[in-house]
């Protein structure tokens, strides 16, 4: 039914982080168990053409796709909530649309007109927003906007969705997420900031359809009557966003203020089907009643910032339900471990994960980690980076190889065990140029990665430039660390386990990325198994 491809924005006013990116993940979750087909876009107002060259810091982890795209945080949650894969369409930067429209100025493609915002940026919006439409078969596109209305980089989205409501008025809809704080020295809910930011997006020509406010308190009667009333939406399109106690109960919430019916309602829709929240609920028990805990460190040189390591984390939450187990994550900075505290930090967890990460800081602190938990059979797991120390570590320690390093922190290393891929030597740009997206491996039979996954071929996305330098892979293979994951095509290692220890695998790929609600990702599913294994082992002591 792509004529009839509905378009529902979600726009955020009065501060940032109130949650738009669940929101939308839970709309769209509510609307796919009714049997639509949905898929969820980020708008992002900055200049960066794409967040990959963007420090954590500043905006959390960066996210990748199957087809390679480095995307916003907020892509991971539509699709550990979805479970459908994303691409580049979904993550659209103010520096792409510029970018694309500088491209066709140049070319000659505006004919010597004058290129302007409007209608020549807005456009370009839009024809990125219709894509998803036109290109596929979704029932719905929801349009996430970054920013918060009234910022000054975000008025020619706002503009284009005006634009858009204007020329389908049947297939588009407006969300806003509005907050309505507690004055807890007046003991009120106040509207009054709603009512204020609703009238900002007044003044641009849009007037929402349905309001989401978040809340701390329950909401009464009279607030959303005052408050519909005030806003010009109807009584039932205000729905209470009530703060919660993990983001996986906000699509149940929303089922329970009826904002999936609200939506279908404003755009004429009948759906005969009911939100079939079966698996979910499932997911959410088990979550919710572990049986035993388990720790486990997360070692890495952005933990100040904990949504440097979004996915992890949430992979951990899934793989825990799995497992029945809480899994409470240690965050441990690299820069502060050494050789004489390292103990302190590892000998009570029951596992331990280095985390990926770019350049040297932190790394020898990742090495000691990563030695202590081959030498104490702490279960570990390495992503990326994690993967890479844990080559060298193996390198210098036990094949007599005592400057190995990666040729990323030690360019004249004389043991370059991590090396740059061929391809990556001459490239100079730093953005958009490592190995990125899916790439398929061929797992050895036995290994804890084949037990774990169940099957001998997997695909995995990818975000890194150095490599296992495969001139040393007969030495390590002699002395116990077997790469038991191989890229088919290219014979780069893509997993390293070490023989005779409880649970050891470094992956160059990052598995965090595929780790939905209705999939846990098998490695992380089998990681967190490894660390109750462990768990149980010492309550029995
Ligand atoms: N810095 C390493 C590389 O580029 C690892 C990257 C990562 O951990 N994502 O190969």
């Amino acid at each position: 039914m792509n004529h009839s491809t509905k378009y529902v924005f979600v726009t955020g006013g009065v501060t940032s982080s109130l949650g738009k990116g669940i929101i939308s993940a839970s709309l769209a979750k509510l609307l796919q168990t009714r049997g639509f087909r949905v898929t969820i876009q980020k708008l992002d107002p900055y200049i960066n053409v794409d967040p990959g060259t963007l420090n954590p810091y500043e905006h959390g982890e960066c996210y990748v796709t199957d087809d390679g795209a480095e995307t916003d945080l907020d892509l991971g949650h539509y699709e550990r909530f979805l479970n459908v894969p994303t691409s580049q369409a979904n993550n659209i930067t103010t520096g792409r649309i510029y970018q694309s429209v500088i491209n066709k100025e140049r070319k000659g493609e505006y004919l010597g007109k004058t290129v302007q915002i409007i209608p020549h940026i807005t456009d370009e919006i839009k024809r990125c927003i219709h894509i998803l439409g036109s290109k596929s078969d979704f029932d719905f596109v929801i349009t996430e906007i970054g920013g918060t209305v009234g910022d000054i980089e975000s008025l020619p989205y706002i503009e284009a969705v005006r634009q858009m409501k204007w020329e389908k008025p049947n297939d588009v809809l407006v969300v806003h997420l509005t907050l309505i704080p507690y004055l807890s020295a007046a003991g009120e809910l106040k509207t009054k900031p709603t009512q204020h930011s609703v009238k900002q997006l007044l003044e641009f020509g849009v007037q929402p359809d349905i309001l989401v406010c978040r809340t701390e308190h329950e909401l009464t009667p009279a607030v959303r009557t005052k408050v519909a009333r005030f806003c010009n939406v109807a009584a039932n399109a205000v729905i209470q966003s009530i703060d919660a106690e993990t983001i996986y109960d906000v699509p149940i919430l929303m089922l329970e203020e009826k904002f999936d019916e609200v939506v279908l309602e404003k755009l004429g829709i009948k759906s005969k089907k009911k939100p079939d929240l079966k698996k979910w609920i499932n997911f959410l028990e088990r979550y919710k009643n572990p049986n035993h805990t388990v720790r486990i460190g997360l070692v890495g040189k952005y933990v100040e910032l904990k949504d440097s390591y979004k996915s992890i984390a949430e992979a951990f939450n899934h793989a825990g339900a799995a497992n029945e187990v809480k899994v409470e994550i240690e965050w441990l900075h690299s820069e502060n471990i050494n050789e004489r505290n390292v103990a302190d930090y590892l000998k009570d967890l029951d596992g331990v994960l280095v985390a990926p990460g770019f350049g040297s800081r932190g790394i020898d602190g990742k090495i000691e980690t990563i030695k202590f938990a081959r030498e104490n059979n702490i279960p570990f797991f390495g992503i990326c980076l994690g993967m890479q120390c844990a080559v060298i570590e193996f390198a210098r320690n036990v094949l007599n190889m005592p400057e190995a390093h990666s040729t990323e922190i030690k360019e004249y290393t004389p043991y370059p065990v991590i090396s740059l891929m061929a391809e990556q030597k001459s490239i100079t740009n730093l953005g958009g140029t490592m190995r990125l997206g899916s790439y398929p491996c061929k797992l050895k039979k036995e290994s804890h990665a084949a037990k774990a996954y169940g099957q001998e071929m997997i695909e995995e996305r990818h975000r890194h430039r150095f490599e296992f330098n495969n001139d040393y892979l007969a030495q390590y293979e002699a002395a116990g660390m077997v790469a038991t994951g191989m890229n088919p095509e290219s014979n780069l290692v893509e997993i390293v386990e070490l023989k005779g220890h409880p649970w050891f695998v470094g992956a160059q790929f990052h598995p965090e990325y595929k780790s939905t609600v209705d999939k846990p990702h098998p490695l992380f599913v089998a990681f967190v198994k490894a660390a109750k294994k462990k768990a149980i082992s010492k309550e029995a002591k």
